[in-house]
C-alpha cells in the first residue's frame, strides 16, 4: 500500500489494471473511474452553458483558454510551493488547503476541458490512448520501481 493511500482507494487503483484501461470508444466504461473519465463531457457541456449564458464565446481561442489554464496551474503550484515534499500529502488532506486545492485542480481541469473542447480533442479516450502508449513504452519487467524519462 502507498504512504496515505487509504484501503478504499489501493483497492480501486488496483482494480484498474492497465488491461482495463485497454482503448474502448469514449464513454462505454460506466464505473468507477473510467465513468468519471467519460464524464468529461458533462464538464464541457456545462463550461459551454456557462460561457453561453454570458455571451462569452467572442473570448473563448484556444491561446487565451491556454493563458488561463497556465494562471491556474500557477495558482495550484503556489498552494503546493513549500510544502515539505514528505508531509504534503497529509497536508493537502486538510482544511481549509484540501478545499483551496480542489478548487484549483477544478479551475485547471475546465480550463483543460475547454481547451479540449476548442480544438476538437476528445480528452478522454487522448489521455487512455496516452497511457496505453506509456504501458508499451515502460513494460513491467523493465520498469517496476526504476523512475521515468520523459513521456
Ligand atoms: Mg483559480
Amino acid at each position: 500500500m502507498r504512504v496515505g493511500a487509504s484501503p478504499e482507494t489501493e483497492a480501486r487503483r488496483a482494480a484498474i489494471t492497465l488491461a482495463t484501461l485497454a482503448l474502448r470508444p469514449s464513454g462505454s466504461e460506466r464505473n468507477g473511474i473510467l465513468a468519471s473519465v467519460s464524464d468529461l463531457s458533462e464538464i464541457r457541456d456545462a463550461a459551454r452553458v456557462f460561457i453561453s449564458e454570458r455571451d462569452w464565446q467572442q473570448f473563448q481561442d484556444p491561446k487565451s483558454i491556454l493563458l488561463a489554464l497556465v494562471g491556474e496551474v500557477g495558482e495550484l503550484a503556489e498552494l503546493l510551493q513549500w510544502l515539505p515534499a514528505d508531509g504534503a500529502r497529509d497536508q493537502l488532506r486538510e482544511e481549509p488547503l484540501h478545499t483551496r486545492v480542489s478548487e484549483e485542480m477544478a479551475d485547471v481541469l475546465v480550463y483543460l476541458v475547454g481547451l479540449a473542447d476548442q480544438c476538437g480533442v476528445d480528452l478522454g479516450s487522448a489521455a487512455l490512448a496516452k497511457i496505453k502508449a506509456s504501458a508499451d513504452k515502460y513494460p513491467t519487467d523493465q520498469n517496476r520501481g526504476v523512475a521515468p524519462d520523459k513521456t
